[in-house]
């Protein structure tokens, strides 16, 4: 399978037409049929590593001051206790610790629904240990590539420029970013072509417009783990790669 890193932006995505839920629908178009995903989200950080491992998780409405129609919104995707176990049992760096209270947070399901709105897929979720730094993040990512061969798509849920501070609200639709943000996008663009993980790895050291595109690093992690998946001979695509209201990207990336 593929492994993908989904720009989510707003929660709005969930219910709204655009043309990024449009590039969603279109790559789960394009994918052959995985037989379950596992999703690494910027909206799960915790202390140690944790997959969910529930039957049925719940639909997680983790933002405020929206309107009333996306607290409805349910993606009743299965679970699979199965994949938790598999996973506990492949990753032998960090103990990977079974979780029944989470469920999908909005960082998979706005996402997932578009790719595959049946939600007859199974789907887990894997979280961010605040603990890790971003090369043990990156590297926790290559003890999951056999997960691939055995059709499960993987898929990091974040945005690589993500400034809540900064975002312009006047122009939340406006597909323009901000100097400093498309100084940081065109680079990581170009480290990512060019296939310099350790430029990403080390984001904190690439100066002042990294700094503003990151000032906290949960929304662009999950892209060391797409990053971290991809093999010797594997191309990377672009989708989605726009930028948003000044501070945010939803640029997303295909490895293949
Ligand atoms: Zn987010």
């Amino acid at each position: 399978m593929p492994a993908l890193f989904l720009g989510h932006g707003s929660p709005m995505n969930a219910i709204e037409e655009n043309q990024f839920v449009q590039g969603f629908r279109a790559t789960g178009r394009e994918l052959q049929r995985p037989a379950a995903i596992l999703c690494i989200s910027a909206h799960w950080e915790t202390k140690g590593t944790w997959v969910t491992a529930m039957e049925s998780p719940r639909t997680i409405h983790d933002f405020g001051g929206f309107p009333p129609v996306l607290y409805d919104q349910q993606y009743p995707a299965p679970g699979s206790p199965r994949l938790a176990e598999f996973i506990s049992e492949t990753v032998l760096t960090t103990t990977v610790q079974h979780d029944h209270s989470w469920g999908l947070d909005h960082g998979a399901w706005s996402v997932i629904k578009h790719m595959y709105p049946q939600a007859d897929i199974p789907v887990i979720q894997m979280s961010l240990d605040v603990n890790k730094s971003p090369k043990e993040h990156y590297d926790l990512a290559k003890e999951l590539q056999v997960l691939r061969n055995r059709g499960i798509l993987i898929v990091g849920s974040g945005n690589m420029v993500h400034n809540l501070r900064r975002v312009d609200w006047n122009r939340l639709n406006d597909t323009y970013g901000y100097d400093w943000a498309e100084e940081a996008s065109e680079k990581m663009k170009r480290f990512i072509a060019t296939r310099d993980h350790k430029a990403m790895i080390d984001f904190h050291k690439q100066g002042s417009a990294f700094d503003l595109a990151i000032p906290t690093p949960e929304h662009y992690l999950p892209l060391l783990y797409t990053l971290g998946l991809q093999g010797a001979g594997e191309q990377t695509t672009l989708f989605n790669d726009q930028y948003l209201a000044g501070s945010l990207t939803m640029t997303s990336v295909k490895i293949t």
